[in-house]
């Protein structure tokens, strides 16, 4: 006949989830005093016993990213943004563009850009067919830039939001001449 196998014994974790639930503070909340630590003084110097109760951490939920949609679409544009005559270099952007084409900061800065005002450095330009003068990165026949991994900071957070006041206008102007090459001047 089979020995009758002994019960085992309850874990912890089985053995605090059959505890009465509290909500606690927040994670790494710093404690403070309240009513019911009085009490349990109280309690604890009158002999009374407290039932033990299991602390739940009440953890704040995540915030949701919000995928925020782009509302315009460089492909279609002939890139109007890199004809603009002020396009500032900080020093962060022309080690960048040294590293990029392995050169020293001091040649990268002397080759690809220019003073536009006391302490303040642009990108050179080039002749353009479309806007007269644009951005001597930029491939004229391709509409885009060529050096994109590499482009200064204020190329990356133009047009500082998911809209581009230029695009709205070329896609007006190309809805109203029933166009989708025009290119308004703008
Ligand atoms: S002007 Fe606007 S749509 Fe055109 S290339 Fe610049 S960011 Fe893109
Ligand atoms: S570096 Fe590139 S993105 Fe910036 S203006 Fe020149 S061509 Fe345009």
């Amino acid at each position: 006949m089979p020995k009758p196998s002994l019960p085992s014994p309850m874990p912890v974790t089985a053995a605090a989830e059959s505890l009465p639930v509290v909500a606690g503070p927040p994670v790494g909340a710093p404690r403070r005093a309240t009513r019911k630590d009085s009490a349990q003084a109280v309690a604890a110097q009158v002999d009374v016993q407290v039932a033990p109760v299991r602390i739940v951490a009440r953890t704040a939920a995540p915030p949701k990213a919000v995928p925020v949609k782009v509302r315009y679409d460089c492909s279609k544009c002939p890139g109007y943004c890199c004809s603009y005559d002020r396009i500032e270099v900080k020093p962060r952007d022309v080690a960048r563009l040294a590293r990029h084409f392995g050169l020293t900061p001091e040649q990268a800065e002397r080759r690809f850009t220019r003073l536009w005002a006391p302490g303040e450095r642009i990108l050179r330009h080039q002749s353009d067919d479309v806007y007269k003068s644009i951005c001597r990165f930029f491939d004229r026949t391709e509409r885009r830039c060529t050096i994109y991994a590499a482009r200064p900071a204020v190329c990356r957070e133009y047009p500082n939001g998911n809209k581009c006041g230029y695009y709205d206008f070329l896609m007006f102007e190309r809805g109203h001449q029933d166009d989708e090459t025009f290119i308004p001047s703008a």
